[in-house]
């Protein structure tokens, strides 16, 4: 029985967990996806990771720069301990003096535009905003994310921002019905990462994988997995 946020979490953490021993690696880090959701939802989760995982910091991905605000707000109001808020979804320019403020990372960076004006509207005082770069890795017309030939000039160009701490790479691959042929995407995205990490120190994030195919994106070297349906349920 999986009922409670409790239940659903150990169980994915623990597959999670699985898959990375079963290919060698080290666990990934989980992102809770929890766009389209309400906040009791979130207040529930990061309760229940608190008790799973003591000392780690529950972290939450949302798409909208509204939404999540409303959510970060309510929760702070609430006065439960900190949780670390993530945008996953696009990200336009006039938006990005409230993401600056209000995310530690922004992984959907996919243009020099972009990095510049987060880099330019994050506070100096506070702790670098980290960034992944969004890579559109099948090259699918009217997709966000940056061309994989792209992605050193945008890397040099977030790691030029003092406010931005370049931290990898993030892919939401073609959705091919058999999720095992998305596995050819992750490890494209894979080769990217590593010779990212090559040039630039502080590289340690590759965001790929979700409800569906999170096992096969660990099987390729995910260190990060964004998932939403398979703790949250359906969403709205
Ligand atoms: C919605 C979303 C997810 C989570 O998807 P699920 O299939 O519900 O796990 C992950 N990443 C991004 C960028 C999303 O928009």
């Amino acid at each position: 029985m999986q009922n409670t946020p409790r239940d659903k979490l150990h169980a994915l953490l623990q597959s999670l967990d699985n898959a990375a021993r079963r290919s060698g690696r080290p666990a990934p880090r989980l992102l809770a996806v929890s766009k389209r959701h309400p906040v009791t939802a979130v207040a529930e989760m990061a309760s229940a990771w608190r008790q799973e995982r003591p000392g780690e910091v529950p972290a939450f991905g949302e798409n909208y720069v509204q939404e999540a605000r409303a959510k970060a707000e309510a929760l702070a109001a609430a006065g439960g301990p900190p949780v670390e808020w993530h945008l996953v979804g696009h990200l336009q320019s006039n938006k990005a003096a409230l993401a600056a403020d209000l995310f530690d990372w922004v992984q959907s960076v996919d243009s020099v535009r972009l990095a510049a004006a987060l880099g330019r509207h994050r506070d100096a005082g506070r702790s670098p905003m980290n960034v992944l770069l969004q890579v559109n890795i099948d090259a699918e017309p009217g997709k966000h994310g940056c061309a994989p030939a792209d992605v050193p000039a945008l890397a040099a160009a977030v790691a030029a921002q003092p406010a931005l701490a370049l931290r990898g790479l993030m892919a939401i691959p073609a959705p091919l019905p058999e999720p095992e042929r998305r596995r050819e995407a992750f490890a494209r995205m894979r080769a990217l990462f590593d010779s990212l990490r090559t040039q630039h120190a502080g590289v340690d994030t590759l965001s790929m994988g979700m409800s569906d195919d999170a096992e096969l994106a660990i099987a390729e070297g995910a260190t990060m997995v964004r998932v939403g349906t398979a703790l949250f349920g359906p969403r709205n």
